[in-house]
């Protein structure tokens, strides 16, 4: 028998617990910590609730939750509660699957202002993260400042946009509904330091601006390059290049209809955040890009902004003892190996890129690699303690751990409070969630 923790319980915990499954079948134990009652990671608190659709993927890990060989052991923080030395004691294999759940820093002035935020507080405020549901993000000012190209980046400006009607169906918690409703924001700019052939964002995200209620997108046609220059970029970016030019065209007369604007400001790189105390502006500085890269012309300008999202791309949290290469925000890995025994996986291991369905072929892989070390002796002789010592260690401890099943009585309490159309309310904080299984 092998026994492996996977610390993590988002898409790539799953998918690797499934592929160890299909590579031992019976001869293997497979505990998925979470440092939340609940799993699923990215799912629940990253995806945006209006893309219910992407969420359904857990009914997959669900599927792999359930088989007597794999267990959900949540509610237990490592590097708190248990030290990763302590699993290594226990299981044959530690696989860190903790994702990427901090904000990479701007690293400008002005940054600590309030009413500015990372994506990773902003996202988890809107997802109901017990972390950053206190967040109060005021929305009273008109402009709000969204920087980056990427699909976060997006995700954000159209939660900003949408209307009440437009969250039907979706399951934003019911705090950020209300503000949302009761928000003023009526211009969002996405600022973009490169231009329209260097945005990360994919076509069906960019498409979904075309058809919000009250809100319309602008690209000022004078930062698109030549059409004929679309023809050398590989076919997604081409599609989302086709977008922003298809935004270009849309008549004032419709921008006049609609009181909310998304706008898209490229060739623009933030360099500072101003105000007395609470954000005022965004100074930034015209850029060229050369050779792929940004370059700042010298000419600056501030954009209005009651409200900034920086949308920058995320770090992984290091873990005492673990070697963590700080210039790429994740952990020093070689193909997921960190140290004999010791692996990570998804954005943990490669950083924050990729949509959910990359971590399937990540987790496949890395058990490929641990099966290779289990073949070569390097994960040592059988005999560990596994789940049984784990469950003396929390005794011992006083660790009170949430199960699957409790998952399921939070997740139909969650299901029963939601509002008419929604799938369920989600509980904000851990003393709900706990005491929704009791
Ligand atoms: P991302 O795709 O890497 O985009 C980050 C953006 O931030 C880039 O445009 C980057 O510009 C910009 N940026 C970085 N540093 C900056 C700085 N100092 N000043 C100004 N701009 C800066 O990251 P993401 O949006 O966080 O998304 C993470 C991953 O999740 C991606 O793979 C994404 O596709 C995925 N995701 C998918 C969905 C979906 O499929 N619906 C939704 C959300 C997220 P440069 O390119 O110039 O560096």
């Amino acid at each position: 028998m092998r026994h492996i923790a996977i610390i993590g319980s988002g898409p790539a915990g799953y998918y690797t617990a499934e592929a160890a499954q299909k590579h031992w079948g019976d001869d293997v134990r497979i505990d998925i910590f979470d440092a939340l009652p609940v799993p699923y990671g990215l799912i629940r608190t990253g995806v945006a609730p209006d893309h219910q659709s992407i969420k359904g993927v857990s009914r997959r890990y669900e599927k792999t939750a359930l088989t007597e060989n794999v267990r959900f052991v949540g509610n237990v923080t490592i590097g708190e509660d248990v030290s990763v030395a302590d699993l290594q004691g226990l299981y044959d294999a530690v696989v860190l699957a903790t994702g990427a759940p901090n904000d990479r820093q701007l690293g400008m002035e002005g940054e600590d202002l309030a009413n500015v935020f990372g994506s990773a507080a902003f996202v988890g405020w809107y997802n109901g993260h017990p972390q950053f549901a206190d967040l109060a993000p005021d929305l009273s000012g008109r402009h709000a400042v969204v920087i980056g190209m990427g699909n976060v980046a997006l995700d954000v400006a159209r939660i900003l946009a949408k209307t009440e009607a437009e969250f039907a169906g979706s399951d934003i918690v019911g705090h950020a509904l209300k503000a949302l409703n009761e928000s003023n924001i009526h211009t969002i700019t996405i600022l973009g330091r490169r231009g329209p052939h260097q945005i990360m964002m994919t076509p069906k995200e960019l498409g979904e601006l075309m058809h919000l209620e009250r809100a319309s997108p602008r690209v000022d046609p004078e930062d698109l390059p030549e059409e004929e220059e679309d023809a050398l970029l590989e076919p997604g970016l081409r599609k989302s290049v086709a977008h922003l030019r298809s935004f270009a065209a849309i008549p004032e007369s419709v921008h006049a209809d609609t009181p909310v604007e998304i706008e898209f400001d490229m060739f623009a790189s933030p360099v500072a955040l101003e105000g007395d105390g609470k954000v005022q502006k965004v100074r930034v500085e015209r850029t060229v890009v050369e050779a792929g890269r940004a370059k700042g012309t010298g000419e600056f300008y501030d954009i209005p902004a009651d409200l900034v999202v920086s949308c920058i791309g995320y770090r992984t949290s290091p873990i005492p003892g673990v070697p963590f290469d700080e210039r790429a925000g994740r952990f020093a890995n070689d193909e997921g190996r960190i140290l004999p025994g010791l692996y990570c996986v998804g954005w943990a291991r490669r950083g924050p890129s990729g949509t959910i369905g990359t971590n399937r072929p990540d987790g496949f892989g890395l058990i490929e690699k641990i099966a290779e070390d289990d073949a070569s002796g390097a994960l040592g002789r059988k005999g560990k303690a596994g789940r049984e010592g784990f469950d003396a260690l929390a005794k011992e401890r006083g660790i009170e751990v949430v199960t699957f099943r409790d998952w399921k009585k939070i997740e139909e309490a969650e299901e029963a409070a939601a509002r008419e159309g929604a799938p369920r309310e989600k509980f904000v904080d851990i003393e709900s969630m706990i005491r929704a299984r009791d």
